[in-house]
């Protein structure tokens, strides 16, 4: 007996070479038939998605998703997870270090276990996490003990170590700071890998730019992840607009280069500055809070694929960007990621919105597009869950120009 029978929409999956009009059937929260006319009358529910694209279920390996265990008073830095998740067409998400050695707690026992969508958490290098930024002030703010403790009592969660190079960390330890986030994710034996946020968001300090290259050739190894690849801010991969040669090369080891739009990390000149030097970031991730989820510049996931779209990025490229190479990275490739039989149901109906689109970045940038992506409906290991009513007054689509 099919569970559930998603008909007519389009079928697209990059890593698995899939465009096209397609049946997908689920049963005991997996997929178990992926056709054209698959036999409606054994399924209980019918979804018909004709006009629709159907991708792999969304993955945004960057967010900040504590929501609630910040501080009170300061709940809008985090974002709620189903809300950053399920609701906005997103299956899995990682929130990238909001909590640390001492605070991940809260993040594993209360939150986690309340969530439709799969999630996992970096481990800030940071004892206290971003919940006290800057999270890194001197060596006390780190506890080496304590981090690999954590990550070896919940791998089930926490899957890596998040370290971000900004001041005043970065003047006091140098490239000792990331170092010790590194020693965090290996005395683990976990598997566990490193993320760090390139760009000295907190004092665009020199030596920003100074460790950026150490950083890439003797911290970051195969598997790690690089998040802010398109900053414009001082130690991000731009140097007087070169991309730096050690991005180059890291990538060529196996270093994963992510987006991260966020915030005060992104800006279309330096994301054009970037990839025109033939440099197209390995996943896209939102970064988001609940405060830019509502104030912007980055309201969801599908508004940073919509600019992602602007910029001259394929539709194919993006949900790549979105779907299995994310899994890559979280490891759970063979589970989810793809429209495959034998995998989760995680799967995202998305509806393509053409018309004059305006996009703003943090900086005062504006870009224009001619496509939009709006979520219509989400799949959770054969669950349907509704995506809400969208970020803005108007619903999920951008504004027009
Ligand atoms: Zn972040």
């Amino acid at each position: 007996m099919t569970d559930l029978l998603i008909t007519n929409g389009r079928l697209l999956d990059p890593a698995r070479d899939l465009d096209g009009v397609m049946d997908i059937a689920i049963e005991d929260g997996e997929i178990t038939e992926i056709a054209p006319n698959i036999e409606q009358s054994s399924a209980v529910r019918v979804i018909d998605a004709a006009g629709l694209l159907v991708t792999p279920g969304l993955i945004d390996i960057h967010t900040h998703a504590a929501a609630g265990i910040r501080m009170a008073g300061r709940e809008d830095m985090m974002a709620d997870v189903d809300t950053a998740g399920v609701h906005s067409g997103v299956t899995t998400i990682l929130d990238a270090g909001s909590t640390g050695a001492f605070n991940v707690g809260g993040f594993v026992n209360f939150i986690v276990p309340g969530t439709v969508t799969r999630t996992f958490a970096l481990l800030n290098v940071g004892t206290m996490g971003v919940a006290r930024a800057p999270e890194v002030r001197d060596a006390d703010d780190i506890d080496i003990d304590a981090g690999i403790a954590a990550l070896t009592a919940r791998p089930d969660v926490l899957v890596g170590v998040k370290a971000r190079m900004v001041s005043p960390g970065i003047k006091t330890l140098g490239i000792e700071l990331p170092k010790a986030a590194k020693k965090i994710a290996v005395g683990a034996d976990t598997g566990a890998f490193l993320m760090v946020h390139v760009g000295d968001i907190m004092g665009q300090d020199p030596v920003a730019a100074e460790l950026a290259p150490q950083l890439l050739s003797e911290v970051l190894t195969e598997g790690d992840v690089v998040t802010h690849s398109l900053s414009f801010q001082v130690g991000a991969l731009l140097n007087d607009g070169r991309l730096l040669d050690e991005a180059k090369v890291a990538r060529e080891r196996g270093v994963i280069f992510d987006v991260g739009v966020g915030k005060a990390n992104f800006s279309f000149e330096s994301a054009k500055q970037v990839m025109d030097q033939g440099f197209v970031p390995d996943t896209l991730s939102s970064d988001i809070s609940q405060a830019s989820r509502h104030a912007g510049p980055t309201h969801s996931l599908v508004e940073c694929m919509a600019k992602m779209l602007a910029l001259g990025v394929s539709l194919e490229d993006v949900i790549r960007m979105t779907t299995s190479r994310p899994a890559e990275v979280l490891g759970i490739e063979n589970e989810t990621g793809t429209l495959t039989v034998g995998y989760d149901a995680d799967i995202t109906l998305l509806e393509v919105v053409d018309g004059d689109f305006l996009f703003r970045d943090e900086t005062g940038g504006t870009l224009t597009g001619s496509k939009a992506l709006r979520p219509v409906s989400t799949v959770r290991a054969g669950e349907v869950i509704p995506v809400d009513f969208g970020p803005r007054p108007w619903g999920w689509l951008p504004e027009r120009a």
